[in-house]
């Protein structure tokens, strides 16, 4: 049988075609996605940014769906269960996964990257990565918990709390989940950006943004304890580790392939600490992330700026990667 999915062709060129209606196998639920969002590694891999294994390529990751059948062995969903997937398969016995960094474990399986993405009307996920969503959130809330669960592994990472002040640089969509994130926890946000219309959503969600042209005096008066980078551009994380106050720690989100400096002696002797913060922990992350959202305490949807149509992907995708908007989600 065969379906519809968006086939990237070349670099740049994405378009609806048909391939073979995937089929659950053991330990696996077949699921039809009813909304997917456009991450920053599917506009990478768009882009050439970074290469696919080979064309034509499916991209997506980011879905919220009905399970249509259970392959064998799957005890744990039910066939016409609202669902979202974890998508990043951790292969769960290596040493990293075993010590609870699965996050960085070098034998994950990821759709959309490693394996055909999820922008299609059939895909399949291992039951033990898909997670039940009720039906009273909303498909753009659903849709946008992934990327909550990148922003809150580093917001967790850092340990910051009630009456902590953190900064940010980038309100792209994982510096506004992550400021979404903080901010519910009672944490002070002071976000940096340069695009005036995400430092405007920066501020909805309850950011402060000022206007500094020196961000070593801010961030100390501030009493600043964590800096995140999730720009992606290494200039900017220069400039985090060139202004992080003494004894703060410094989180890097962002996938830049460029040189990043900064002052040895200084880091030495202030106990700045550096670390890098990639996807989330399985199961621990995506549960916590999945009950937030589940009972109202955080609406990852305010991210969302545009919705089309999957027929119209191709726009989907220019608009996505033309900078502005914070997300783009696709109604599949
Ligand atoms: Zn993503
Ligand atoms: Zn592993």
């Amino acid at each position: 049988m065969k379906m519809k999915t968006a086939l990237l062709r070349s670099v740049g060129d994405i378009g609806i075609g048909e391939t073979a209606k995937p089929v659950a196998g053991a330990g696996e639920v077949l699921i039809r996605p009813t909304f997917a969002g456009i991450c920053g590694s599917d506009l990478s891999l768009f882009l050439g940014h970074r290469a696919v294994a080979s064309f034509p390529h499916v991209l997506g990751h980011e879905i919220v769906g009905r399970v249509e059948a259970l392959g064998e062995g799957v005890t744990t969903l039910s066939v016409g269960q609202r669902v979202v997937v974890e998508p990043n398969y951790t292969c769960g016995v290596c040493r990293f996964c075993r010590s609870g960094r699965g996050n960085i474990c070098q034998d994950k399986r990821s759709p959309g990257v490693t394996l055909p993405g999820f922008f299609s009307e059939f895909c399949v996920a291992p039951a033990e990565f898909t997670w039940p969503v009720g039906e009273d959130i909303s498909d753009a809330d659903a849709a946008t918990i992934e990327p909550l669960a990148v922003a809150f592994h580093a917001l967790k990472m850092s340990g910051a709390g009630l009456g902590d002040t953190v900064a940010l640089i980038g309100c792209g969509a994982i510096g506004l989940l992550l400021a979404h994130a903080a901010i519910a926890e009672g944490v002070r946000v002071i976000a940096h950006e340069t695009n005036a219309e995400k430092l405007a959503m920066a501020r909805g969600f309850g950011a402060v943004t000022p206007a500094s042209n020196d961000l070593a005096t801010l961030w100390k008066t501030e009493g600043v304890t964590a800096v995140f980078d999730t720009t992606g551009v290494s200039a900017t994380v220069d400039l985090a580790l060139a202004a992080a106050p003494r004894g703060s720690e410094i989180f890097l989100l962002g996938l830049s392939t460029n040189n990043a400096s900064f002052v040895p002696l200084r880091f030495v002797r202030e106990g700045l600490k550096l670390f890098g913060s990639i996807i989330y922990d399985h199961p621990a992350d995506f549960s916590k992330v999945v009950s937030l959202v589940q009972r109202g305490v955080l609406k990852p949807s305010r991210i969302v700026t545009d919705t089309l149509p999957f027929d119209g992907i191709d726009r989907a995708f220019a608009l996505a990667s033309s900078g502005g908007p914070a997300k783009v989600l696709v109604k599949m």
